[in-house]
């Protein structure tokens, strides 16, 4: 089983930044309003993600690491109707794999926490200890016991990248909840809870307000929100461009061909625009257990996705005399 849940590590875990998206993701499941994420040495040393969620009692923070021990899908159903990020109860299990873990944790309820420890999925301790309503989890030495994976890491500049990357993709999608990220004892972000176009700037700095065209669409198969970089701040790179499709960080070339194409000429050569564009759909219409990462979904009616996509910031930037 032991090696069963190393092999399972390997395709969650890639890299630090990995560990961080899951943990950040069980934190936003259990409903936490402040998150804060310290990292050592681009996460290679430490990382550690504390929040304010619902916490866990005794049973379930023995349980956690147990491969598929989630307590998020109870039925087949579920699958279609997720509210949830998590789905596949696998991410402690391999993360405890594969690094010396350590957690805390309560709830409401309880009046004392447990604290747990783990090296390479084996408990070496769990007691009772003070700590507040929350989690906070500690993933120390990531891949200590896989050399190789440990090697193949990039420089810390290179992993510290990731790491922000998936950082402000999760702050960007839950603009109401208030986070922090600190590596080797400096700030680099500390977000407080707000709206998505406040967030933005927050995390992209000053001048994003002027640059930005505001898009809203809203039909029976998808409400669309957010904004469009305006044609003259399209970047040399494709830094700024994100979807989130139910508050989720996704991927989609096809969709990104949609804004693109509705900038219609606008666009020099070789520019990418820039786009924070919240897509809501009904649950029902997406699969998002199609990619171990889950940064890539299928949706029933991608056509039609497309054209209303397109059609929205046409006219948004039409209006905006873009
Ligand atoms: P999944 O998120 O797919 O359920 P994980 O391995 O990520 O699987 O987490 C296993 C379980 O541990 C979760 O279902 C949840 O019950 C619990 N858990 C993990 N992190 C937290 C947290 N920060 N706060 C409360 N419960 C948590
Ligand atoms: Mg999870």
């Amino acid at each position: 089983d032991h090696v069963a849940n190393q092999i399972a590590a390997g395709e969650v875990v890639q890299r630090p930044a990995s560990v961080i998206k899951e943990l950040l993701e069980n934190s936003i499941d259990a409903k936490a309003s402040r998150i804060q994420v310290v990292i050592k040495d681009a996460g290679k040393t430490l990382i550690q993600i504390v929040d304010d969620g619902q916490g866990m009692g005794l049973t379930d923070a023995r349980m956690c690491f147990e491969r598929h021990a989630t307590s998020k899908i109870k039925l087949a159903d579920d699958l279609f109707s997720l509210k949830t990020k998590g789905f596949r109860g696998e991410a402690l299990a391999s993360i405890a794999a594969i690094a010396h873990v350590e957690l805390k944790t309560k709830t409401e309820e309880d009046e004392v926490g447990t604290c747990i420890k783990i090296e390479g999925s084996e408990v070496v301790s769990q007691d009772p200890c003070v700590t507040p309503k929350g989690t906070s989890i500690c993933v120390k030495n990531l891949f200590y016991n896989i050399p190789a994976r440990r090697n193949f890491l990039k420089s810390d500049n290179v992993e510290t990248r990731h790491i922000i990357d998936e950082f402000q993709r999760v702050a960007l999608a839950h603009p109401d909840i208030s986070f922090s990220l600190i590596h080797n004892g400096s700030e680099l972000f500390q977000l407080p809870p707000t709206n998505f176009r406040q967030r933005i700037t927050n995390i992209l700095g000053g001048k994003t307000n002027e640059k930005l065209v505001p898009v809203e669409e809203d039909t029976e198969i998808v409400k669309i929100s957010g904004f469009v970089g305006k044609p003259e701040f399209a970047k040399k790179s494709r830094g700024e461009q994100f979807f989130f499709v139910n508050n989720r960080f996704i991927k989609s070339p096809y969709l990104n061909h949609a804004v693109v194409a509705s900038f219609d000429g606008l666009l020099k050569e070789k520019s990418y625009p820039t786009y924070f564009l919240y897509l809501e759909v009904d649950p029902k219409s997406i699969d998002i257990n199609i990619h171990p990462t889950k940064t890539e979904i299928k949706f029933d009616d991608e056509h039609a996705l497309y054209a209303i996509l397109k059609s929205a910031i046409k006219h948004s930037l039409g209006q905006f005399n873009v």
